[in-house]
């Protein structure tokens, strides 16, 4: 790959900043001051500095987001913010895009990454990776959804859900409960509450796969993931 392309790609800045930096002699390619931008550079083996640092070459980020409410969970939107928004400029050099999407007034776990296997790999329906959240009803949630969650309900549109874990934290005028589904229909907790005449009144994501969501994370902050997280979800 050129070498203005590498940097750029990590945040080194524009590609005509990066050539300024090139012609500058800040940047050394084993040792030599390299001015030329079309210098081919192979990322995993040449040792790249950049005015005395070492540049360490990624090719995909991945972000843990804690989703505040009022945010799509889009690219682009014309009208809203999005959770690309609330990204720093430098992450934005990578071009993450949501793994999946939340809805607007939903919170909590949120990946980004420019990884397309990996987040194909977690969405797709057939490897059924499960999705756990927290929810507030507006009414009383009983043992009977638990078996009807169980067995599987019928949607609006017809669709018969699959088999989901339904744990019911508080029940009362209104119920917390904890709901874990193994596929991402288009508003499907929502409408599986819709289903037995119940409503989510709040909607929180706590974990997809074996990743929890980082609970120090405030709403609308997010960090890269661990080694550890990345490798549990690869
Ligand atoms: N189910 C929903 O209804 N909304 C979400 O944002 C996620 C799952």
């Amino acid at each position: 790959m050129r070498i203005d392309k590498m940097l750029a790609n990590i945040g080194y800045g524009s590609r005509k900043e990066v050539k300024m930096l090139l012609k500058n002699g800040a940047v050394k390619l084993n040792g030599q001051a390299v001015r030329d931008a079309k210098q081919q550079v192979n990322p995993e083996e040449d040792a790249v500095m950049v005015n005395g640092e070492t540049v360490v070459y990624k090719e995909f980020i991945y972000l843990m987001m804690n989703k505040p409410p009022g945010v799509i969970s889009a690219t682009e939107d014309s009208q809203h913010e999005t959770v690309l928004d609330i990204l720093e400029m430098d992450d934005l050099v990578f071009s993450p895009f949501p793994v999946g999407r939340l809805d607007k007034d939903t919170e909590g776990l949120l990946l980004l990454t420019n990884d397309g296997q990996l987040s194909h790999r977690l969405l797709s329906p057939k490897k059924h990776v499960p999705k756990t959240y927290f929810a507030v009803i507006d009414s009383e949630v009983i043992e009977e959804d638990i078996i009807s969650f169980k067995k599987g309900v019928i949607l609006d549109d017809g669709y018969e859900t699959k088999p989901a874990e339904l744990k019911i934290l508080k029940s009362g005028i209104t119920s917390d409960i904890e709901l874990t589904i193994t596929e991402g229909k288009f508003h499907q907790v929502k409408r599986m509450f819709e289903s037995v005449g119940k409503r989510v009144v709040y909607l929180k994501r706590l974990s997809m796969g074996p990743l929890p969501l980082d609970e120090t994370l405030e709403l609308g902050e997010y960090r890269e993931l661990t080694d550890e997280e990345l490798s549990s979800i690869q």
